[in-house]
């Protein structure tokens, strides 16, 4: 779909998209911001809308409010909690994961260690026949007798040997048990941090979401009192650049901070007040107070 742009009232050099037209897709909203259009121009352009001084006034507590705004909502969008729970939820996945895969292990070694104790029956219970046939004196020829103590012998070497194992796969298991508890007690101790750091964050998330509420509904009663065409203006202002009005205090512009020069201070001096100036430099609004060094 085609999009729409645009224009800045009195801001524009003609190749910039013309208020309401539809433009087939080309540079976009963010390209115009960082490459804003110079004033074919040269000093401070009034524009076409006129206003009181009470009312531009207005527009910078427009303007702060604004601000306050776009700090509660960056604060809102980045709080610390946050980033926080998302370490904390990481380490569960880590710590869950590691849990079954010594739940896992642990399986297997008690598998293993069956089947090793099983082997040490078998051997056991095959030295007691053999035991049972020596001392029955069943066995009397030398070279038998020779045979079966031989056999006794491999065998008791063979128990050895596999008691060796299921004594080696307890000992594995002991050291996955204390592991499990070890990450268990972790993952408990995270559940805990993680429900108080939940806490904190929707207690910051409701305190900003107040300051909002408060600050959009001040924001409401500020724009109430300004003349629909300056408030049309300085929304346009703020969609493009951020912030829509800026006071020119001591000469200069607390927009972009430009220092105004002669020429152009003597043209808003020549201005009548309820013209609406642009700063040269960022083309906001700019609103003359006291303080302007006029
Ligand atoms: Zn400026």
């Amino acid at each position: 779909m085609a999009k729409v742009y645009t224009m800045i009232p009195g801001g524009n050099p003609p190749n910039p998209p013309i208020l309401g037209e539809t433009f087939p897709p080309g540079p976009s909203a963010r390209f115009w911001r960082d490459h804003p259009p110079r004033p074919a121009w040269g000093a401070t352009k009034l524009g076409p809308v006129k206003a009181s001084p009470q009312s531009q006034l207005r527009l910078l507590e427009l303007a702060d409010l604004d601000a306050e705004l776009a700090r509660l909502d960056h604060r809102r969008r980045n709080l610390p909690e946050a980033a926080e729970l998302a370490r904390l939820e990481a380490r569960a996945g880590e710590l869950k994961d590691a849990l079954v895969a010594t739940e896992t292990e642990l399986g297997d070694l008690a598998r293993e260690q069956t089947r090793a104790e099983r082997d040490v029956d078998q051997v056991r219970t095959r030295i007691d026949r053999d035991r049972a046939r020596l001392d029955a004196g069943q066995v009397s020829a030398a070279r038998e007798l020779a045979i079966l103590q031989s056999e006794i012998e491999s065998l008791r070497r063979r128990q050895g040997d596999l008691e060796e194992i299921v004594l080696e796969l307890m000992e594995r298991r002991e050291g996955l048990v204390s592991r499990q508890d070890e990450l268990s007690a972790e993952r408990d101790r995270l559940g805990v941090e993680t429900a108080e750091v939940t806490a904190r964050r929707d207690t910051a998330a409701k305190e900003i979401d107040e300051q909002t509420a408060k600050a959009a509904d001040q924001r409401s009663g500020v724009a109430a009192g300004v003349p629909s065409d300056l408030l049309a203006l300085y929304e346009q202002i703020r969609d493009s650049r951020g912030v829509g009005a800026a006071a020119l205090r001591a000469g200069r512009c607390e927009g972009c901070h430009l220092t105004l020069n002669t020429v152009d201070l003597n043209q808003i001096r020549a201005s009548a007040p309820d013209e609406v100036l642009r700063c040269e430099e960022c083309r906001r609004i700019l609103v003359r107070t006291p303080e302007s060094g006029l």
